[in-house]
């Protein structure tokens, strides 16, 4: 599953809430040239690294996807993913939009959701209090998301973040649905029909 939206929608803490609530989720693990946060960690809020670093991962195709984003590289990790899938984990990779489609053109199967606020003053709301960046950067995500906004009918759900809890729910719903899908389980289906006509053929001796 893909969760994109807004800067400032709310999406690092519904991935938090997330992973704390239900079991089963790996979230995927991105590098970046952005300079960490206050209170980011390296090796699990992102890898930061150097241009250069970053540039070099390209080289070796250590990437699923990557992108720029308001003048700095963001790119998914490949073997962390792989590894997590193998398990039979549910992974999410939360992504910004061109990594996002890049992502559904490699894997069809992959599933895109928006996260939205309820309104655009409630996402310059949160974009200010959650206090992280300048004026200039925070104009910078704002017009941005005018762009990411242009993609939306590539997406798959739409979520909108109002009540946090109710948000994690909506999501996890749609991943519950997704284990339902009939080519996830068709084979249990041919199974018992095969095993039906046993069945019958039995009876009919
Ligand atoms: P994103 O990862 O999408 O950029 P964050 O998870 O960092 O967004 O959230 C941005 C700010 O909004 C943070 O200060 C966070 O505490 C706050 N926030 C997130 N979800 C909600 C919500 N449902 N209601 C109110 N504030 C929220
Ligand atoms: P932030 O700087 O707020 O952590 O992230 C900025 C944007 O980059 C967000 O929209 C986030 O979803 C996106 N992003 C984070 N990691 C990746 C990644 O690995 N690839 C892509 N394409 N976007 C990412």
């Amino acid at each position: 599953m893909i969760v994109s939206g807004f800067s400032g929608a709310g999406k690092g803490t519904l991935m938090k809430r997330l992973l704390e609530s239900h079991d089963n989720y790996a979230l995927s693990i991105s590098m970046t040239t952005r300079a960490p946060r206050p209170g980011e960690i390296h090796g699990k809020h992102y890898f930061f690294v150097e241009k250069d670093e970053f540039e070099k991962t390209i080289a070796e195709d250590g990437l699923i996807e990557y992108a720029q984003y308001c003048g700095n590289y963001y790119g998914t990790p490949k073997s962390y993913v792989e590894q997590c899938l193998n398990e039979g984990r549910d992974v999410i990779l939360e992504i910004e939009i061109q990594g996002a489609l890049k992502v559904k053109k490699k894997f069809p199967e992959a599933v895109l959701v928006f996260v939205t606020p309820p309104s655009a003053m409630e996402l310059r709301n949160r974009l200010i209090g959650r206090g992280t960046e300048t004026k200039e950067v925070i104009d910078k995500r704002l017009s941005r998301a005018v762009e990411e906004a242009q993609g939306i009918e590539n997406y798959d759900y739409i979520v909108i973040n109002d009540e946090l809890d109710r948000c994690v729910e909506d999501i996890h719903a749609i991943v519950m649905a997704l284990h339902c899908k009939t080519n996830r389980s068709i084979s249990i289906i041919e199974e018992i029909s095969k095993e039906l006509n046993e069945i019958s053929k039995g009876e009919e001796k």
